[in-house]
């Protein structure tokens, strides 16, 4: 049985298991990104400016509503610009670095692993990324990456009344095709009712199908959703023992979503991680010597200057946040 509060001195199987463990696959959700101030739409409430955010995620809601929508998606582009990668952030990417057996599929996308430093070839984005923007057009494929500016058109400005509805700003105001001048652009995230991207699926499955498994780690995720729910069962049967670490991980039979987990640790994954991790990951000293300043994040202000981060304190805790669309 395992415990459920987090308790370091009581983390020994698991750092023993983890000196053991070569192949190991982390699956992060949301929670992993709440201590960079990002919350989760669900654990707002589920609202933005009093719309049921999960229903802006939606290809129909994009052609019924682009103004509404891409407000939604500049609000959250924002927020997730302005947070900054917290040490769980950092301790999956040092892991990273020092296994290279080891594979994290992240259902965020906020950017802050990128941003972290860790090794984008071991990183899979499953659900996109805000800071990605593509054209509608079927005739065009046209894609652009690391587009990090505030606003992408003027009429996208950061709000400033954020309680008040969204204004109804005209089709002609919003993101269009620079390649092809028709098509409009939207966001590059994996919207409810769309597929997930082929080529990441590939790749995880290659990763899983090269050998047994020796650790799955259920991050900031309760893990009954798809893809995650599927990847510990695969991770299972191919050997592999299982940590959660969520901060909503309660005493319902199901132990956080993961049957049979073999270690739960309730809280913070800012503080759990760079706990657990250090016997390979060392103190969080090492860690950011090991990663370097990698956070030199290009963002640009919608003139084009550079963005002083001096008071990156995240959102104001209106309910901008990431992980779930
Ligand atoms: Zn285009």
């Amino acid at each position: 049985m395992p415990y459920i509060e987090h308790d370091p001195t009581n983390s020994h199987t698991f750092k023993n298991h983890l000196l053991k463990s070569k192949r190991i696959l982390a699956l992060c959700g949301a929670g992993l990104s709440a201590s960079s101030g990002l919350a989760t739409f669900r654990g707002a409430g589920g609202l933005w400016r009093t719309h049921d955010a999960m229903s802006l995620a939606t290809p129909q809601a994009f052609v019924k509503d682009p103004s509404l929508v891409w407000q939604f998606y500049s609000a959250r582009r924002q927020a997730a610009f302005s947070a900054k990668p917290n040490p769980a952030h950092l301790a999956l990417a040092a892991l990273s670095v020092k296994n290279k057996d080891f594979i994290t599929v992240t259902q965020n996308v906020d950017g802050l692993s990128p941003r972290a430093g860790h090794p984008l070839e071991q990183l899979y984005p499953v659900h996109g990324s805000l800071s990605t923007i593509k054209c509608t057009s079927i005739f065009c494929s046209y894609t652009e990456y690391n587009n990090f500016k505030m606003a992408l058109t003027p009429a996208l400005a950061p709000a400033t009344d954020v309680e008040s509805l969204p204004p109804n700003i005209p089709l002609t105001e919003l993101p269009y095709c620079p390649k092809c001048g028709v098509g409009m652009m939207r966001p590059g995230v994996v919207w409810f009712n769309e597929t997930l991207p082929n080529d990441l699926l590939e790749g995880i499955d290659d990763w899983t199908d090269q050998g047994p498994i020796d650790l799955c780690l259920v991050i900031g995720t309760t893990g009954k959703v798809w893809p995650a729910a599927g990847y510990i069962e695969i991770c299972k049967e191919k050997g592999a023992k299982v940590a959660v670490i969520n901060m909503e991980i309660d005493d319902d039979p199901h132990l956080g979503g993961v049957k049979n987990a073999d270690w739960l640790f309730k809280g913070d994954c800012a503080q759990i991680l760079p706990d657990i991790l250090g016997p390979i990951i060392g103190s969080m000293d090492e860690v950011r010597t090991l990663l370097g300043d990698t956070d030199t994040f290009p963002a640009t202000t919608t003139s084009g200057g550079p963005v002083t981060d001096t008071n990156n304190d995240g959102n104001d805790g209106t309910g901008e946040g990431t992980g779930y669309y």
